[in-house]
Parts: C-alpha cells; structure tokens; sequence
C-alpha cells in the first residue's frame, strides 16, 4: 500500500496549550482516513498543518514525498482543504465561488469553467450555480465550500467536519460522493467528532483525543485491540437440567469461548471469538434437543465501545 501521508513526531501548541503532542501517522493512497476525536482533540489543528496554512512546532511531515517544511508549494498543488468553518463569498454566486478558488490553483479559460461546472454538478449544485452564496442553506454553503475544495481535482482531499449543521439529504449526498472521490483516485482524510458516520465511511480510522494518537487501523483491527470476543444471546424455555446439559455441547463448539445460562433472562449467553462464524453448530443442538428458540441476538462490540476503552471516556 503506497503511503501519501507520513507524519512522524507532530507537536503543536498554541502559547502554553499543547494541542497536538507528538502525532504519528500514515494515510494510504486511495483511502478514506476517518481522523476520530471529540472537540478540541487536536484535528482542526492537525489538518491546517498538513493543509500548510499552520506553522508547527517540531516533526516531519511528508505528504506525496515532498517534504512540508521545504516544498509548502508543492502540497498545496495537489491538496484540497474543506474547512470547518464554511469559507466562501456571501456575494458571489456558487459558479462565480468555484471558479476563483479554482483559479487560485492556475486554472484558467476553458480547463477552469469545466472544472468549476464538474465540482458543482458533483455537489449536487448544477442547478443554483447563480445563487449568491448567502441565499442558501445550511447544507447548500457546506456543498459549495467542498465543490471549492475540490474542482482543481486534488489527489489529496482534507475534509474538516463537512457535514456538521446540515440537513439529513445533504449529508447524506455528501457521504455518498466521498466515496465516489475515493473511487475517482482521490486520497479523502475525514474529520469528524461523529461515530456513525466515520464506521460508515472509513478505510482506516485515527482515534485521537488530548492532542494523542489513541488507536489507529480498519474498524475490525480497532475492536480487536479491545476484545477479541462478542456474545450470542438466545432466548430459549429450558429447564435448568436441560439448560446445563445443552451448554456443556455448546461449549464443545469450535470457537465457542463461554456459554452459560441465565435463568431469570431463561436465555443462553454465549461468548465466541470476533471471527466466529459457525452458528449453525449451535442452534443444531437447541434443534437435536427439541428446545424452542425465541430469539437470538448478537452483541458485536462497537466502536463506541472501543473509544470509551482507548480513551477512557465517551465521545461527547
Ligand atoms: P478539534 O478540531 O479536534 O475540535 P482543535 O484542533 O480545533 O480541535 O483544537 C485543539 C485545541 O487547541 C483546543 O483546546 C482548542 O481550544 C485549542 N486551539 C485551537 N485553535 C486555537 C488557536 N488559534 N489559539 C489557541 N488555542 C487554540
Ligand atoms: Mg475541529
């Protein structure tokens, strides 16, 4: 896996607060990197660096092998920052708002008008390109700010929380044509302080919180780094005779780790390894048995649960 993002050591403060300490990380190419934190964790700060907008106070930071404190030129030709805080031109229509960050990148004459049209029929904007940026919504500034970000087809996108403050269909476009950058060839790094949406989304996922990197890899190698176990709940009527013959066969189940019955739930818990996959060995022996099943239900640790374990606090 070609590695486009390599940031080793990044410490960053701001007078005497350190908001970001010590920072390592890589992002592949052609990923999306889900960059995980609750407010004030440090990702505005990180991403401003690596976008070169903010000075840093030690590391070394490589982003398509150019070197960021000798080549700052160069990364911003092949960047594209959305930034949290919405930054476009009240004033000017959406076209008119494309088209000069586009042309801050040198694009010009023909290349730059399609490339300004591409970004806002891929935002969903084609057909408000007159409308001046103040008169739309909420969720129509945060697709024109990204359409900004990215008509000059950066290989590198940074996504700064894009979807706070908007409405359930544009978010829901805007997770959708993230995936599509990332098909087109794009390397998207996205921000958010919001679970559901970077499990979603996410090739890999950076947990970071106090300014330190928590965790970092796909969601199934965070989980395991936390448990290697989920649990199986079956609801079942048993006596506890037969309850206490029926566990011990379901504990002699390949991957079965611990199985127990609980009488006042009159359900069966049973412990199995992340990647268990052979249920159906257990319900034959409800089945063999002539024991009815009411309901089965699968625990599987979340990454809710994980952040809570690696940080030691819930998201907030
Ligand atoms: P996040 O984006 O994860 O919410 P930030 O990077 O914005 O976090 O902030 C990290 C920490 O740095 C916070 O404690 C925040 O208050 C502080 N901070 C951010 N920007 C500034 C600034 N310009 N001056 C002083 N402190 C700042
Ligand atoms: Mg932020």
């Amino acid at each position: 896996m070609a590695v486009i993002v390599e940031v080793k050591g990044l410490t960053k403060k701001y007078g005497e607060l350190t908001a970001v300490e010590n920072l390592s990380f890589e992002v592949h190419e052609r990923e999306i990197f889900g960059f995980l934190g609750p407010n004030g964790a440090g990702k505005s700060t990180t991403l401003n660096v690596l976008s070169t907008l903010l000075a840093y106070d030690c590391g070394e930071i490589l982003i398509g092998g150019m070197d960021l404190s000798k080549n700052p030129r160069g990364i911003q030709q092949m960047l594209g920052l959305i930034p949290q805080e919405i930054a476009v031109y009240p004033l000017l229509s959406a076209y008119e708002n494309v088209a000069y960050f586009a042309s801050l990148y040198g694009l010009k004459g023909k290349a730059l008008k399609t490339c300004a049209l591409e970004a806002l029929e891929f935002v969903g904007l084609t057909e408000h390109i007159k409308m001046r940026a103040s008169k739309m919504s909420g969720g129509m500034k945060r697709r024109l700010n990204i359409a900004c970000g990215i008509a000059h087809k950066p290989r590198l996108i940074v996504m700064d929380e894009p979807t706070v403050g908007v409405d359930a269909q544009s978010r829901e476009h805007i997770l959708q044509s993230i995936g599509t950058l990332r098909d087109e060839g794009a390397t998207v790094i996205y921000t958010s302080h919001y679970m559901p949406e970077v499990q979603e989304i996410c090739d890999r996922i950076a947990i970071i919180d106090h300014g330190r990197l928590a965790g970092i890899g796909t969601k199934e190698a965070l989980l395991q780094t936390v448990t290697d176990i989920r649990s199986i709940y079956i609801d079942v009527q048993a006596s506890v005779q037969e309850a206490e013959s029926l566990s011990a066969m379901i504990k002699e189940v390949p991957g079965v780790r611990k199985a127990r019955f609980e009488k006042e739930l009159s359900r069966f818990k049973i412990d199995v390894g992340l990647d268990f996959g052979a249920l159906s060995a257990i319900l034959r022996i409800f089945i063999d048995a002539d024991i009815d099943i009411g309901s089965i239900q699968n625990e599987t640790p979340n990454l809710e649960t994980t952040f809570l374990a690696l940080t030691g606090r819930e998201l907030r």
